[in-house]
């Protein structure tokens, strides 16, 4: 059992939450400011912790349930991802998506439950098109490297029943506006977000019994022993507790759990500034899409329009670094920049003397075997941690589970979630971060054009 844990102070994502940056102004919570029970406390508001509260509130009816998020809601990595929710196997370890037929078919029911589920949540808050749209997902290849990732992904489709349209050059230059993509693939039940608009939608539609406070980082925790109740300290208050759900992601780690077993990846992104109306119609193309790379060391694109008076966007991601300290550095962010700056001006030749207005960097956390870090940790402590970089997706699982764990409801997916192994324990360091790292550095020459 862990001691009296204290989190050392949490650290930053870098750069802004740009999808947040561009609304306007959305639901605020106030900090927690008193001492307090609750019959539950869910820690962190990306999509583990609200869909953990969300279906904890269906499950325990009238239930207190205290929600505490460090920064606000939707500035961490939830509110700063590129908001594919994707059902089909998608490891970002793997060279082309494909995995075991028997584990794909089981995670593909999970993800396509979790799709559900966030969709139910963005119809129960009424989020507009845009917020929340299950329209599929396409994949895009540019050379013959990602040609061929794309014709074995197609293979591995076929040989599990699943349905896909491929897409020629022209297709996508009617999507997208732009000449540079030469082979694609439609899948159909995937769904985009905005990822802020999305979190900051269902966040303020929790029902009554749950409360949210924001600016309310978790800097102590102590597990009830013996039946005592965990308490959870944060600056200006405490709540004791019987039962806790801990969706932090990689900051887990920060609890005492799961020690040596977690990577802390950073992606990053940049997003323009709004298009003018003659750079508008220069690119042409459907106002809102998303293109994800062939290669999975390729870079990942969307254009969003005018949700909320946020304009027409486009928003570029590539590049991984793995930061065991939990912080990136401004080499890992300039690095990000330059790849960035040049995978805009390859795909976007109409739009030159577009600049990025938002430039950041966001936590991933992966296991090495691409399992969640999940289950009852010790007596009334749930963990709904690791995602895998598909945490949009896998974090809503993750949180429907561990409530369904924790309020002991027994269901299919609780028991098939539960067929994952434990995070296998990684390589000492220094030779994991030089061998992940140089992986990456590779992985991403290999990738070529497709960056
Ligand atoms: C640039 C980028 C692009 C991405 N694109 C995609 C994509 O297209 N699709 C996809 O599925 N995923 C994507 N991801 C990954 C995705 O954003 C994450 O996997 C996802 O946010 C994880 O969700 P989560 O709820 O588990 O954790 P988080 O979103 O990290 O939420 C955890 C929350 O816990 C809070 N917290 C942490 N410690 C404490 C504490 N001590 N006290 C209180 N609160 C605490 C944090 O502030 C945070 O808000 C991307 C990530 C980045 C950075």
């Amino acid at each position: 059992m862990n001691q009296c844990l204290s989190t050392k102070a949490l650290p930053a994502d870098p750069g802004p939450s740009a999808w947040r940056e561009i609304l306007e102004p959305g639901p605020s919570f106030a900090p927690l400011q008193a001492d307090i029970d609750a019959d539950w406390v869910v820690v962190g508001a990306g999509f583990a912790g609200l869909a953990a509260a969300w279906r904890l509130s269906q499950l325990v009816n009238d239930e207190r349930i205290v929600v505490l998020e460090a920064g606000r809601v939707a500035e961490g990595p939830a509110g700063r991802n590129s908001g594919f929710m994707i059902d089909l196997p998608h490891e970002l370890n793997s060279t082309s998506y494909a995995g075991a037929t028997e584990k794909d078919a089981r995670d593909i029911r999970l993800h396509r439950a979790a799709i559900d589920f966030a969709a139910t949540m963005a119809a129960e808050c009424q989020l507009p098109s845009g917020v929340f749209d299950r329209c599929g997902k396409v994949t895009a290849a540019c050379a013959a490297r990602g040609e061929q990732h794309l014709v074995d992904y197609e293979k591995h489709l076929q040989a599990m029943g699943e349905t896909y349209e491929t897409l020629s050059a022209q297709d996508l230059k009617e999507y997208t506006g732009i000449d540079f993509y030469t082979r694609g693939l439609f899948t159909p039940h995937a769904a985009m977000v905005q990822p802020a608009a999305f979190i900051q939608g269902v966040a303020a539609g929790l029902a009554p019994s749950v409360t949210l406070y924001e600016c309310s980082p978790v800097t102590a925790f102590e597990p009830g022993r013996q039946g005592a109740r965990h308490s959870l300290t944060t600056p200006q208050g405490m709540v004791r507790t019987p039962r806790v759900i801990l969706a932090v992601n990689g900051l887990i780690q920060r609890f005492g759990y799961f020690p040596g077993r977690l990577l802390h990846v950073f992606t990053y992104a940049s997003m323009t500034r709004a298009l003018a109306p003659d750079e508008i119609e220069r690119l042409g193309g459907q106002p809102n899409w998303g293109i994800i790379p062939a290669d999975p060391m390729g870079t990942t694109v969307r254009r969003t329009s005018d949700l909320r008076g946020s304009g027409h966007r486009l928003v570029v991601r590539n590049h991984g670094t793995l930061n065991q300290s939990y912080e990136a550095s401004s080499a890992n962010m300039r690095r990000a920049a330059k790849l960035q700056d040049q995978a805009f001006k390859n795909r976007f030749p109409m739009l030159s003397g577009v600049e990025f207005e938002y430039r950041w960097g966001g936590r991933l956390c992966l296991s090495l075997n691409s399992v969640p870090a999940f289950g009852e940790l010790e007596p009334g402590v749930f963990s709904a941690c690791c995602q895998n970089g598909l945490g949009t997706v896998k974090g809503t699982l993750a949180g429907m589970m561990a409530a369904e764990l924790a309020t002991g409801t027994d269901s299919e997916l609780l028991q098939s979630y539960q067929t994952f192994d434990a995070p296998k324990k990684l390589p000492p360091e220094p030779f994991l971060g030089w061998g992940a790292n140089a992986t990456m550095r590779w992985r991403e020459y290999k990738a070529g054009i497709e960056l």
